[in-house]
């Protein structure tokens, strides 16, 4: 510990530079780790966030920790902060990269009421009432806890709901329903509007057919919530070291031993919380339990007032629409607009120019008003898809003090700081929450079992992902 104390002091005022650039072909069903000192995706976050806070810098040579969590995005930070402040625990956390490197400086910044990719009304069906019930408390629960978590961060938030836009109008018979369902059954304020007062009052955007409006929804600026979080964690007690990966992990007489490129932690406890950048090397009980998703995202320059007029653009509310390849924008707090979606499918295809060129004349299609604005921010990240489409926070063995949180599936900005909260119980010898699915059971294979252990699975599940894109593609605008 006096170790990680005397590194603190050396790198406080200052956040540990990057000693090596970007990798924008970085897989994590291919790469042993997400690699080691990298430098930020050239975000729009990252370029507007200011200074990166102070960190603790890399671990430099062995150290004795209680609780080690690897990763250092959402999930992680507020893991370390619910630990320090529920439990007194004060965490170390280690980051492979540039601090909140992954995800969690990429993203959207849409905080929406949900976790995972299941509606409300699917998780009736997969679970009963009472258990969906249960499930939307849950969620419900996680918003305030994600509202206080950053009541003194400025993050730029944007309230208000969320507007879910249907982008034709076969989809409002659907979406009707399922607006009732959450009035009626979950008591859950969803009011279904028709297009003309979407785009009169809200956004002409040229697709809308109607939406639904839900009462929570918060935007946020991502870079400054991850940094808030980063501060927020040291000032308590935790200790935060980028650019120091797990490269090896040992478990032996009840320690861990999670191998650095500067020195071996050893730790009574490790939180897991690497998200869609998990690789398959990191720990057996992880590996193919999640199939990261690439998502692109692009921010145009300021619109002019002409043009804002002109997409009548009168909500900054956050942004859906019903694709199940869904479209995420919003007009942000300096009046871009960001808008994101689905990207290719491995790594070495995602650089290629014809998936932002993609995303550009989405955003055409809806606002034709911007069409040939200029694009100051590309960039793209790995969401952490579950094969049940359901997040879990979970100790898979209960032999062992290993525990992990992740598998939100593009709905994780809001739920990664209740699910931290849920990682910090479980970390501290609590129940981590109510009696709920994502809480009792581990992170499931896909449904062809004996694929798993075989060489070729993730491959094989990558040439399934191509189907489906082509059949939601098919669903989503040609049916
Ligand atoms: C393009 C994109 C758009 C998104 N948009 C939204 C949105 O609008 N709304 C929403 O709710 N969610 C969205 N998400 C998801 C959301 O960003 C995440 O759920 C959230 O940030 C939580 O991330 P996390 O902390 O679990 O993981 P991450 O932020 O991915 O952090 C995991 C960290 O673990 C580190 N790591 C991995 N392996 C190791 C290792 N071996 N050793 C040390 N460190 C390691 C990685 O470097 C990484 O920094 C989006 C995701 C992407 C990629």
């Amino acid at each position: 510990m006096d170790a990680i104390a005397e590194k603190r002091r050396t790198a406080e005022g200052r956040s540990t530079a990057p000693s090596h650039p970007y990798d924008p072909a970085y897989d994590p069903l291919v790469a042993a780790t997400p690699g080691h000192g990298r430098e930020y995706a050239p975000t729009y976050w990252i370029g507007t966030a200011g200074e990166p806070p102070p960190d603790d810098g890399p671990i430099t040579h062995d150290v004795d920790v209680d609780v080690a969590i690897i990763g250092s995005g959402f999930t992680g930070l507020s893991c370390a902060i619910f630990l320090a402040e529920e439990y007194g625990i004060k965490a170390t956390v280690l980051e492979a990269n540039r601090v909140s490197w992954g995800c969690s400086t990429r993203n959207g910044g849409q905080a929406q009421c949900a976790s995972g990719r299941l509606k409300r009304s699917q998780w009736i069906g997969r679970y009963g009432l009472d258990t969906a019930l249960r499930l939307h408390a849950e969620v419900c629960e996680g918003m305030e806890t994600f509202k206080h978590l950053i009541r003194d961060i400025d993050c730029e938030p944007q309230p208000g709901g969320h507007l879910y836009i249907a982008h034709r109008p076969e989809v409002m018979p659907a979406l009707r329903k399922e607006a009732a369902v959450l009035r009626e059954v979950f008591k859950y304020d969803a009011r279904i509007l028709d297009a003309e007062t979407v785009k009169r009052e809200y956004v002409d955007d040229k697709e809308a057919a109607g939406a639904m409006h839900e009462p929570e929804g918060i935007g946020i600026h991502a870079g400054k919530l991850a940094f808030g979080y980063l501060r927020k964690a040291r000032a308590l007690g935790a200790t935060v070291h980028p650019a120091s990966p797990v490269e090896g992990w040992e478990t032996r007489n009840g320690f861990h031993y999670l191998r650095t490129p500067g020195g071996t932690v050893r730790a009574r406890a490790v939180g897991v919380a690497t998200g869609g950048y998990t690789s398959q090397r990191l720990h057996p009980q992880l590996k193919n339990r999640l199939l990261p998703v690439l998502s692109n995202s692009i921010v145009t320059r300021p619109l002019t007032e002409a043009e804002r007029e002109a997409c009548n653009f009168r909500t900054t509310q956050v942004l859906t629409d019903t694709r199940i390849l869904r479209h995420y924008y919003r007009l942000m707090p300096d009046g871009r607009v960001q808008i994101g979606s689905r990207s290719a499918i491995t790594g070495n295809d995602a650089p290629q120019k014809k998936y932002e060129q993609k995303l550009v004349d989405d955003l055409y299609r809806k606002f034709p008003a911007l069409t040939g604005i200029e694009i100051d921010y590309s960039w793209w990240g790995w969401v952490d898809v579950s094969h049940d489409m359901m997040p879990r926070i979970f100790q898979p063995d209960p032999a062992q003090t290993v525990y992990y949180a992740m598998g939100y599936g593009g709905n994780g900005v809001m739920y990664s700081a209740q699910a931290g909260r849920r990682l910090a119980a479980l970390i501290a010898g609590k129940s981590a929450g109510p009696e709920l699915p994502i809480f009792r059971s581990e992170l499931p294979f896909p449904n062809v079992r004996e694929m798993v252990e075989s060489q070729a699975f993730a491959p094989f599940r990558r040439v399934g992902q191509w189907f489906l894109y082509r059949w939601y593609h098919l669903k989503d605008d040609v049916f």
